[in-house]
């Protein structure tokens, strides 16, 4: 049996998160990465794709018949988006709280969004709200073969045995 994690494998947890296109045209894709990167995350998958608007929709279902919808789903598909899926101890959870509250307005200074943004619609980056969501994003934008599997170094320095 190849071990690629000294992580149980329910601790092995996995989100989707995704730059969006006012991240990419800000020039923000390491600034983001790395703030996921130097937390001790294992980045697992990653692409540059613009979305269809009909992807975007279904990316977006839950949201279905807000105002902002149209917008929302336009806006996702106007221009490439960096897919990511990111993996270690919690990551689903403390991805949200790196990423910051909805609104910029109300994210802290800290987070991606308290730091890099300014208003709810264009908040540079998207992540998974909880387990369920995790998996079905990361099945909507990633093929099983786009995740890669392999040991990181770092894990054994991140993590107690
Ligand atoms: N959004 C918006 N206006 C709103 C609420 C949300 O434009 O009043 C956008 C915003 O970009 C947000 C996305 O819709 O990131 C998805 O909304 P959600 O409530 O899922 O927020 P998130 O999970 O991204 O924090
Ligand atoms: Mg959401």
């Amino acid at each position: 049996v190849s071990q690629t994690s000294i992580l149980e494998a329910a601790e092995r947890e996995r989100t989707f998160i995704a730059i969006k296109p006012d991240g990419v045209q800000r020039g923000l894709i390491s600034e983001i990465i790395h703030r996921f990167e130097r937390k001790g995350y294992k980045l697992v998958a990653i692409k540059l794709v613009i979305p269809t608007k009909e992807f975007a929709e279904k990316h977006y279902h839950d949201l279905k018949g807000r105002p902002f919808f149209n917008g929302l789903r336009d806006f996702l598909s106007s221009g490439p988006v960096v897919a990511m899926v990111w993996e270690g101890q919690g990551v689903i959870k403390y991805g949200r709280k790196l990423i910051g509250a909805t609104s910029p307005h109300n994210s802290e200074p800290g987070t991606i969004r308290g730091d890099l943004a300014v208003s709810v619609g264009r908040n540079t980056i998207h992540g998974s709200d909880g387990p369920e969501t995790a998996n079905a994003e990361i099945a909507l934008w990633f093929k099983p073969e786009e995740l890669v599997s392999y040991t990181s170094n770092a894990e054994k320095w991140l993590y107690e045995p």
